[in-house]
């Protein structure tokens, strides 16, 4: 098994009668509530073929434990790396659980990474097993022999048409387990034991490894369940379109595994008219993704009418939330935007934009501008400004600095990777630096303006690309705009912005008319000149939904 670090704290025992009992904070313990206290409860998953498959939560513990006896009988044994290489489904579910029960570490493939980076992600791990959707078997087998590591492909049939190929010990998922029997034979181990990983997508330089221990996401799966963050609990119904690969889905299959909330997984269908067909059928109360995710179902909404008011929340993370997004949702459909912020690295709950009761009687205005900041650090965590010496800054709303985060769910190094190639991430103090560059204000919420490689310093002072991305978004008839900076002789660097117009303003967009009104919220030598505004067809995406920033460099 992979240990990792002890506590962050070196505190000595002292011996002492009468404590707590010791109870480790294993994902067995979470599985197991789940047959004896809302074994009714639903799990519903989209197949490629749109059909809805149904089950319950006891016939998913039912199956976990008898992929767990197939994993044994694979030869699966505890640190042994385990991938997975498909969309959310109850399949993927199972794996989530019967991985890490068996001391074995759960690798999440990212299905949209280029080739070269996976390569480099399955040999970096040494993933023995790679569990796939066979909707996604033709790019993996393009690649599959260049993996060195890898002994056996597991076959998920999620309903799409034969593509006949055939990979090395390939196998069935049904056949796997179908004469395996369910028995409760569970592990006792340390709950600092890894039992997953995420590569981050590698926006910034080569993909890291991210590993997650039993203990780290066990409480991460109660902190997202507080009702001061997600609140996510028994009475929702969740629909995470934010891909199983994207870390851990935000870790929402555990927590819903903990509360018994009921799951519904979009399969491969993440366009708007699926989406909202399974808002409304399944009535769900929760939904997570990416701001993109939720831009395209809005503009659906527009032209295709559904019934959308069972969301209590929507969780908006990954980027930032555009205000105009906020007010939209709100406005059209009285549904309400959570935003949240995270990374890879932070399991990714870090904080959430809940207001606080003294913001009630704020006026429209000013509560918008709260909560389209990335809120409070949430419980079990903390967070620091600092600037390039490493001083501490206010928390007055002015300060901007690097953004820096501890606690139990926040990496404390990077999987097998020496620490000069982590950079200046991990401090000799016990903070971990995102790179993203932040103000906090007096009431304690973060606003992240920009990733430290993606502001633009134009006259010397830095403007913030997010900034001014969220202004062209609040304009009449832009869909989406992204803003990066040219190397500029008088300025030092310049912002140029991309834009995606609305489809009915595609032909008659009024350029001028943006301009004017962006002179009008920056000073001048911020605003892009005219003939550094560009209209594209659509703004370069990254594998997991974010403005792709390298790409529009690239093309300048
Ligand atoms: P990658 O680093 O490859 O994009 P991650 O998903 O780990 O993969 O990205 C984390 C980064 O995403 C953060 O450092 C931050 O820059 C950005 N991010 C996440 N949530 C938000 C948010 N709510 N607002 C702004 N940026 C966000």
């Amino acid at each position: 098994m992979i240990q990792l670090d002890a506590a962050f704290y070196p505190v000595k025992n002292t011996p002492m009668n009468g404590l707590m009992m010791h109870y480790p904070l294993t994902l067995d313990r979470i599985l197991a509530r789940a047959q004896k206290n809302f074994p009714e409860q639903e799990i519903v998953s989209r197949l490629a073929d749109g059909s809805l498959h149904r089950y319950t939560y006891g016939e998913f513990y039912t199956r976990t434990l008898k992929l767990m006896q197939a994993l044994r009988r694979m030869g699966v044994r505890p640190g042994d790396r385990v991938a997975t290489f498909a969309w959310n489904s109850y399949r993927h579910m199972e794996l989530y659980f019967a991985v890490p029960a068996l001391g074995a570490v759960l690798h999440t493939l990212n299905i949209r990474l280029f080739p070269e980076q996976l390569v480099y992600i399955v040999n970096h791990a040494e993933d023995q097993f790679i569990f796939c959707d066979k909707s996604l078997m033709k790019p993996l087998a393009d690649l599959a022999a260049q993996f060195k590591t890898v002994k056996q492909f597991i076959v998920i049939d999620d309903r799409s048409p034969e593509v006949g190929i055939k990979l090395k010990g390939m196998t069935d998922y049904e056949a796997l387990i179908q004469n395996e029997s369910a028995v409760e034979n569970f592990l006792q181990f340390d709950e600092n034991t890894a039992a997953s990983m995420c590569y981050t997508s590698g926006t910034t330089g080569e993909p890291k490894g991210v590993l997650y221990s039993h203990r780290s996401i066990f409480l991460h799966a109660m902190g997202i369940s507080m009702s001061d963050t997600l609140a996510v609990s028994g009475r929702d119904t969740i629909l995470p379109v934010v891909p199983m690969f994207h870390v851990m889905s935000w870790g929402i299959p555990f927590a819903a595994c903990l509360t018994g909330a009921k799951m519904v997984y979009p399969g491969s269908q993440l366009i708007g008219k699926p989406i909202a067909e399974l808002i409304e059928h399944e009535k769900v109360t929760l939904a997570a993704g990416v701001p993109t995710i939720w831009n395209v179902l809005l503009q659906h909404l527009k032209k295709d009418k559904a019934d959308i008011s069972s969301l209590r929340a929507m969780v908006v993370g990954g980027s930032a939330a555009p205000p105009a997004l906020i007010a939209a949702y709100e406005k059209e459909h009285g549904v309400q935007i959570l935003h949240a912020w995270g990374m890879t690295e932070t399991s990714p709950l870090g904080s959430v934009a809940q207001l606080k009761p003294y913001m009630q009687n704020w006026g429209a205005d000013a509560l918008l501008k709260q909560r389209a900041k990335q809120g409070k650090v949430v419980p079990l965590v903390e967070a620091r400004i600092v600037d390039d010496a490493g001083k501490e800054l206010a928390w007055d709303g002015k300060a901007s600095g690097e953004l820096q985060v501890r606690g139990p769910w926040i990496a404390s190094s990077y999987y097998n990777m020496e620490s000069q190639d982590a950079g200046a991430a991990f401090t000799a103090d016990g903070w971990f630096g995102t790179g993203d560059v932040a103000r906090i204000d007096e009431h304690g919420f973060i606003e992240i303006t920009d990733r430290k490689k993606d502001l633009i310093k134009t006259r010397g002072e830095w403007l913030s690309s997010v900034e001014m991305e969220n202004t062209a978004m609040a304009f009449q008839g832009v869909a989406e705009a992204a803003v990066v900076g040219r190397p500029d002789d008088v300025r030092g660097e310049a912002a140029v912005l991309f834009l995606t117009p609305l489809p009915d303003k595609k032909d008659t967009f009024d350029m001028k008319a943006l301009h004017a009104y962006l002179s009008e919220k920056f000073a001048h030598w911020q605003v892009p000149k005219l003939v550094d505004m560009h209209i594209i067809d659509a703004i370069p995406k990254t594998s997991v939904g974010k403005f792709d920033k390298k790409v529009l460099r690239a093309r300048l």
